[in-house]
């Protein structure tokens, strides 16, 4: 099978006349992976997406991330359906509000209490204000290649669609912000020591993302959560994790709470964000944590953080349904199994050919680098091969295949990702695998 997509090619030669870069967001385009014309999406249903040229792809996108039960999926879409139903926006508390929250809160024992919003990145910017206001510190340390949004304080050394676009220290950001945030590599303690040895005094909170998913999927070294809690709580600075991909990716829970490790001690950071699947695909964001420091949120506290549509009854009726189908006993098994089964095909066939990859899997999700070395840090993963990856993609998407465009994001399974469409993914791999060895 090879795909055409003459509609997409005129789609976008439109978009560009009206939209920045014909696209809502830079790592949709497909200037990573020799350019052109970003495929023009019609419909998804389950695992599938069918292009505006009638062209069925299956989905590792997924989104990237948020979609982790396929695409409407008939328990979500009928209670976004009730709640479009019973009026979208009040301006008013709801008691779905308290439903998600008590949910958020049975999973994740670091939350003591939340507070919604409508994207991860307001999620992360605000447990960066909160830790800034809790601790009257200004510094901020982040890793290297971790991605938390697109608001001022991060976006230095940024992985994800920054990194992709060549861009990771932003335009735009006045070197008095930039300067506020210390860089230091994952999985690197002694990186870690030295920033609080020199800044320590200043620095409000250390984020983290606590199993990378922005420079492919990475795991903590064993150790490495512990020890990075226990120096900020030494040098007297939060812990913020932000778990705006890892929220109920993995398991029905985040990666603190996360008992398949059994390396990693569950390590409760004072501050959490998340995103993406709580809104089970429509718009969400939130932040919690440790009482105390969430006291200082308005109205109660002198942080300041509001929004018009946050908290609204379709995001969050959307994301209790979500949570209800991820409960299911088994759910994530059949997801594991199945990106297991795949992960491990396509590392064979690489091997067969002769291309040099390295995946790296946790559970349900996987990354795919074109290089031999392994990848625990950023420099690994940018010192990796851009053009194979990209055609790579390329053959991929020719052969009904949509994965990300950038070789730094992950590949996501779904509850809706049947044994028959992995065997065909395995299949178009292999293809693209042995073109690519040529
Ligand atoms: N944090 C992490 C770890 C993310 O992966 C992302 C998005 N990819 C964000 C924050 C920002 O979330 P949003 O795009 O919803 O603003």
């Amino acid at each position: 099978m090879t795909t055409s997509r003459p509609r997409s090619e005129q789609l976008y030669a439109e978009a560009l006349q009206h939209i920045v870069g014909g696209v809502n967001s830079p790592s949709r385009s497909f200037k990573a992976v020799g350019g052109g014309a970003p495929v023009f999406m019609k419909r998804a249903q389950g695992a599938y997406f069918y292009d505006v040229d009638d062209n069925r792809y299956i989905d590792y996108l997924c989104a990237y991330g948020p979609i982790i039960t396929g695409h409407a999926h008939p328990h979500i879409t009928a209670a976004i359906t009730r709640a479009a139903e019973s009026g979208v926006l009040y301006g008013t508390p709801t008691e779905l509000e308290i439903t998600l929250a008590k949910k958020l809160k049975s999973a994740i024992p670091s939350l003591d209490k939340v507070r919604f919003v409508n994207s991860g990145t307001e999620a992360v910017m605000t447990t960066i204000r909160v830790a800034r206001a809790y601790t009257k510190r200004n510094k901020i340390i982040k890793f290297a290649g971790c991605y938390h949004g697109h608001s001022d304080l991060v976006l230095v050394a940024a992985g994800s669609g920054p990194s992709t676009l060549g861009i990771p220290d932003s335009a735009g950001i006045p070197t008095s912000i930039a300067s506020e945030v210390i860089t230091v590599p994952f999985n690197d303690l002694d990186g870690l020591k030295q920033a609080l040895e020199r800044w320590g005094d200043d620095v409000a909170a250390v984020m983290v993302e606590p199993i990378v998913g922005n420079f492919g999927m990475v795991m903590p070294k064993p150790g490495f959560l512990e020890g990075l809690c226990a120096m900020a709580r030494e040098a007297g600075a939060l812990v913020i994790y932000d778990e705006v991909i890892t929220g109920f990716r993995f398991h029905y829970g985040t990666s603190q709470t996360f008992g398949a490790f059994p390396d990693h001690a569950a390590i409760e950071p004072d501050l959490t964000a998340l995103g993406k699947i709580i809104g089970g695909g429509l718009p969400i964001g939130a932040y919690g944590g440790r009482k105390d420091v969430m006291e200082q949120v308005a109205p109660l506290g002198p942080a300041y953080q509001a929004g018009t549509m946050a908290g609204n009854p379709a995001s969050i009726s959307s994301g209790i349904a979500c949570l209800e189908v991820l409960e299911q006993p088994g759910v994530y098994e059949r997801m594991d199994l199945l990106a297991a089964k795949l992960a491990d095909a396509i590392k064979d066939s690489a091997d067969r050919h002769g291309v040099p990859l390295t995946v790296n899997r946790i559970r349900g999700s996987f990354s795919t680098h074109f290089c031999a070395h392994p990848i625990t840090n950023y420099d690994e993963a940018q010192d990796t091969d851009g053009k194979a990856f990209a055609q790579f993609f390329r053959l991929m998407l020719e052969q009904g295949i949509c994965l990300a465009p950038s070789k730094y994001e992950a590949w996501f399974l779904t509850t809706a990702h049947a044994e028959a469409d992995i065997d065909l993914t395995i299949e178009a791999a292999d293809n693209a695998l042995r073109q690519l060895a040529r």
